[in-house]
């Protein structure tokens, strides 16, 4: 069959339209009036993304207009969360610029909520505000849609294109439309990923009838880590995956509750189970225990020993706040705009947390680098304060030349959400301009062969089915083929007995890791006869191919670190206590493009932010 192609040469070269993406397409434009610049999507950028249904909370906002909070307090605030462990570089040039994006949310529309008293943005928490976001993401995406020349919608992005000039640096990407089944090739200058975080690589506590239902976006699906991790730029924190505590079985964020309702947990004997495994936690992770906030990986510690020890469920206390009229439609409001699924899963289980005080769940691991953990590609940091091995050139750049990266995709600086991923996006794009206007970009060649090879590559689950379907005897089992869903319970299964999933309590250790890695190799090698019947399976064999890697990628990471770091997010078996004198350290890898074989180092973690202080101090 003859396939047609779709030639794009451009400038700027944005995967992922989501919040990181339209930040990019946005700022881009601004920067580089005459250049082309293109954002491709998988889905419809107008619902696209984390951010699709809507939000109800900008949970990264300084508030430096009014004093409340400077970027090294958010600086300080991530090192906490995240066991000492981030780039602060990244984390404090996103703070210093985030505030200036969400004003910018407010004048495109983003209806914001305000303190009637004081007239500021009504605070939900010290660094959220409250928004009535159900229009959130098709006001960004309204920005980005007058800023580029041209946004592609469903077409997934499966591979990068490489320079064959010079070595390590990138070319442009390819990809298909999954509703024509178009091929679609764009060379461009610059390339940035803002292609989201990683769900469903471990298996999800929904399955069955609830298959689907996961507290992160389901189609995010790890291609921000499977692009860059192809073509050999570094990866950094890919072990620290999160695990959330959530309302059972729908998901449903809990950060309103606490903060704005004020509501609070106990175990099913209505005790404070947090307290009764402060000491035993201690002996784990020494003074870290102590801090203030208690990091989210130990409060996610002690509900799981709790109910390791029999003391569940455990339950969210709504029936109280829920007496007063306003908090009730808050809590109701908070999942209408954001998590709808939550508020029916309750109808159908007969809760009315008035009256019922509702269960709550700790969720299966997710990967990702905007949230409450720092996953992600090894990025150049900002020239005025990124320390020497922290910088080579440009702001966001990956280590391959020309492919940036933002929002999910950057690892080392978490607490960015969805404003500090926009805002990152617009760094990265600031950053590509000034790539190409420096003129690293000269010269740049594609050859047709490098682009027919990857066309071949793309189509051929297609290919696959055709062929290996006249072998079927009856239902869906066949002898050549494998169908996507098949491939991603097989992958789920995996990741969670080896790599720490549910089913094991979150616990792993060096022989299961290496195990783990021994099955992920075998299903990357079956990978290449995953048969799709439409266009539709042809993109879930390639979310699935993506998903692969990314967690090929987190089990050599997780292999790597022999300490426990966080407990609560995972258990090194083998490595129960946190260990500073060997691990007060970030973790790189690099795969080799050509071999497939990973190597692991070690970075340095500076603390910037107190190392600046003191020295103007003194
Ligand atoms: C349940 C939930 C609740 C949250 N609550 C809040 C909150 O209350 N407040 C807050 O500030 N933040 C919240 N966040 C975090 C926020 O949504 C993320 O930090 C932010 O969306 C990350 O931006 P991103 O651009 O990296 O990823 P996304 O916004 O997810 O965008 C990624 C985009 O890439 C596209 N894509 C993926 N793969 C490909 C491919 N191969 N080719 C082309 N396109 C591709 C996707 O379709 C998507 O549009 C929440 C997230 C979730 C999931």
């Amino acid at each position: 069959m003859t396939r047609k192609t779709v030639l794009e040469d451009c400038d700027v070269l944005v995967v992922g339209g989501g919040m990181a993406g339209t930040g990019a397409a946005f700022e881009a434009r601004h920067w580089g009036r005459d250049l082309k610049i293109i954002c491709v999507e998988k889905a419809n950028i107008d619902r696209s993304g984390a951010v699709a249904q809507g939000l109800y909370a900008i949970n990264c906002y300084m508030g430096m207009q009014w004093g409340e909070n400077q970027p090294e307090d958010h600086v300080r605030y991530a090192r906490n969360d995240l066991m000492g462990l981030v780039r602060e570089d990244l984390g404090y040039d996103m703070a210093r610029h985030v505030d200036s994006a969400v004003h910018m949310f407010e004048e495109w529309g983003l209806p914001m909520m305000r303190n009637k008293e004081t007239g500021r943005y009504q605070r939900e928490g010290k660094w959220q505000i409250m928004i009535h976001g159900e229009s959130y993401k098709p006001i960004v995406a309204e920005a980005a849609k007058k800023s580029a020349d041209k946004i592609y919608n469903r077409i997934m992005i499966t591979h990068l294109l490489m320079d064959e000039e010079k070595e390590n640096r990138v070319g442009g990407a390819v990809g298909f439309n999954m509703r024509t089944g178009d091929y679609h090739v764009f060379r461009a200058k610059t390339v940035i990923v803002a292609a989201g975080g990683a769900s469903h690589i471990f298996k999800p506590r929904a399955v069955g009838e609830g298959m689907g239902r996961t507290w992160y976006a389901p189609w995010s699906n790890g291609s921000a880590y499977a692009l860059p991790i192809a073509v050999g730029a570094k990866m950094t924190q890919m072990e620290n995956r999160i695990v959330l505590c959530r309302f059972k079985d729908g998901y449903g964020p809990v950060g309103a509750y606490f903060l704005h309702l004020k509501t609070y947990t106990q175990n099913a004997n209505g005790e404070n189970y947090e307290k009764k495994w402060y000491e035993k936690t201690k002996e784990l992770v020494g003074e870290y225990i102590d801090h203030h906030p208690t990091p989210t990986c130990l409060r996610n510690h002690a509900f799981i020993q709790e109910t390791m020890a029999g003391g569940g469920p455990i339950h969210m206390v709504t029936k109280e706040a829920f007496q007063d009229p306003h908090l009730e439609t808050v809590g109701w409001e908070n999942f209408l705009g954001m998590t709808v699924g939550q508020a029916v899963v309750w109808a159908s289980q007969n809760i009315d947390p008035k009256y019922t005080n509702p269960e709550l769940t700790t969720s299966e691991p997710y990967v990702m680098g905007s949230h409450a953990t720092c996953s992600g590609a090894w990025v150049s940091g900002p020239e005025d304060i990124a320390p020497p091995e922290y910088f080579w050139g440009y702001n966001r750049m990956t280590t391959v030349e020309g492919l940036f990266g933002a929002g999910d995709t950057v690892g080392g600086s978490a607490h960015k959400f969805s404003s500090g991923s926009f805002t990152e996006g617009r760094l990265a794009a600031k950053a590509a301009v000034k790539y190409i206007e420096e003129e690293k970009a000269k010269d740049i060649k594609v050859s047709d062969n490098q682009c027919e090879d990857f066309k071949e590559i793309i189509f051929k689950p297609l290919e696959n089915y055709t062929v290996g379907r006249n072998e079927i005897t009856g239902g869906t089992v066949s002898p050549s083929y494998i169908s996507p869903i098949q491939g991603l319970q097989r992958l789920q299964k995996i990741m969670d007995e080896y790599v720490g999933g549910i089913s094991y309590n979150y616990m792993t250790n060096e022989n299961t890791l290496k195990r783990g890695l021994e099955l992920l190799d075998w299903l990357q090698e079956d990978l290449e006869n995953v048969g799709a019947e439409d266009y539709h399976q042809l993109m879930r064999a390639w979310e699935l191919k993506h998903r692969t890697l990314t967690s090929q990628c987190v089990t050599e990471h997780t292999l790597f670190r022999q300490e426990t770091r966080w407990p609560g997010y995972y258990y090194r078996g083998d490595y129960m206590k946190l260990d500073d004198e060997n691990w007060h350290c970030l973790t790189l890898s690099r795969r080799d493009p050509k071999t497939g074989k990973f190597t692991m180092e070690k970075a340095p973690v500076y603390h910037i932010v107190d190392e600046k202080e003191k020295k103007e101090a003194s």
